[in-house]
């Protein structure tokens, strides 16, 4: 994972984030510093994702408090795909709570690619976590709902609380990958095969893809993060879509599975939980401070966009976001704490 992003020093974790306007002119930093990047490719293997504008850039920061900064290509709209993996996992968190979703959908990395059938095979059908396909697929199985149409609906809804907005459906994105996702439809039957999945495999997979369809801004991706760093309270609504706990097992979800098979180097870099889309999307999450939420769709080999890493990078290093990254104490200040 290339996220060279020059020489920016990493600022400690402190618990907040900078003044107002300083924060308002690192996001606008952000975009200038890698707006003329020309590094990795538009996905493909979903027809009309190829058409992308590789030129596009957003970049957004949505504070706790419900303040929003944005710079760029904002009010664009582009298909959520996997990010909305990290939102439905959080409602279906929700719904059956930590250990039915650590154990029927798992929570370990799998070390392979995002749609890979071999970690199927690998590890006896089961679906290992919420981010990868097979996961993502078992865990829409789980929606609440008696039909496709009543858990599409809830996943709608859910994610429009998440963004404090309706979402709608991208319909061409949805028909160029219903036409052509005959391997999700594989993974699907595979995990029938292995009883993990008690709906119409077919059906569930339909669910799933107008779900990776539905439009988004960089700002809702912003904002939805900001709601899973909030304790589950969306900041510009002020309404609770999920609980305090459903944030706290989601961002771990996110934290070792949210940059595909590149998590580990994600996290080694950002030091932040994040999920990234193939369609260019990407939303990271600072705990009790912001969500950030960038739009560009080149890609890298793992599929995670480009800009969106640097810019990412760049924003937790000048805003002190890794939760990683401390300052020793002064024995001052140490015997002062204890005091
Ligand atoms: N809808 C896409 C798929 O299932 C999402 C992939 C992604 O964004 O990683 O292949």
């Amino acid at each position: 994972m290339d996220v060279d992003v020059g020489d920016v020093a990493q600022a400690a974790y402190t618990g907040h984030l900078p003044e107002w306007s300083e924060v308002e002119s690192l996001v606008e930093a952000a975009h200038r510093r890698f707006k003329s990047d020309a590094d990795g490719t538009v996905a493909d293997y979903i027809p009309v994702l190829a058409q992308a504008d590789p030129e596009l850039f957003a970049v957004c920061v949505a504070e706790v408090d419900g303040g929003v900064h944005t710079a760029g290509d904002i009010q664009v709209e582009f298909s959520i795909q996997s990010i909305s993996k990290a939102f439905v996992c959080a409602l279906v968190c929700q719904e059956y709570g930590h250990e039915v979703v650590r154990d029927r959908i798992g929570v370990n990395n799998t070390g392979l690619a995002f749609n890979s059938v071999i970690a199927i095979e690998l590890n006896d059908g089961h679906p290992m976590n919420p981010m990868v396909n097979a996961g993502a697929i078992a865990t829409t199985a789980l929606m609440p709902g008696a039909t496709p149409d009543e858990q599409w609906d809830n996943i709608v809804s859910g994610l429009s609380a998440f963004a404090g907005r309706p979402l709608t459906v991208d319909d061409t994105v949805y028909r160029s990958e219903a036409d052509t996702n005959q391997r999700n439809r594989a993974i699907a039957r595979l995990l029938e095969s292995y009883g993990r999945i008690e709906l119409d495999p077919l059906a569930v997979v339909d669910v799933y893809t107008r779900q990776c369809a539905l439009r988004v801004t960089a700002r809702d991706l912003a904002v939805m993060g900001a709601t899973l760093a909030d304790g589950g309270v969306n900041p510009v609504t002020g309404q609770r879509v999920v609980s305090a706990g459903v944030c706290r097992d989601t961002l771990a979800i996110l934290a070792a599975n949210g940059a595909y098979e590149r998590s580990g180097e994600w996290l080694f870099e950002i030091g932040l939980p994040g999920k990234s889309g193939v369609a260019g999307g990407l939303v990271t999450v600072a705990p009790g401070k912001a969500g950030i939420g960038t739009f560009s769709p080149p890609l890298d080999a793992a599929g995670n966009s480009v800009r969106g890493q640097r810019a990412t990078a760049y924003l937790s290093r000048v805003l002190g976001l890794n939760i990683f990254a401390s300052h020793a104490h002064t024995l001052a200040a140490q015997r002062k704490d204890r005091a």
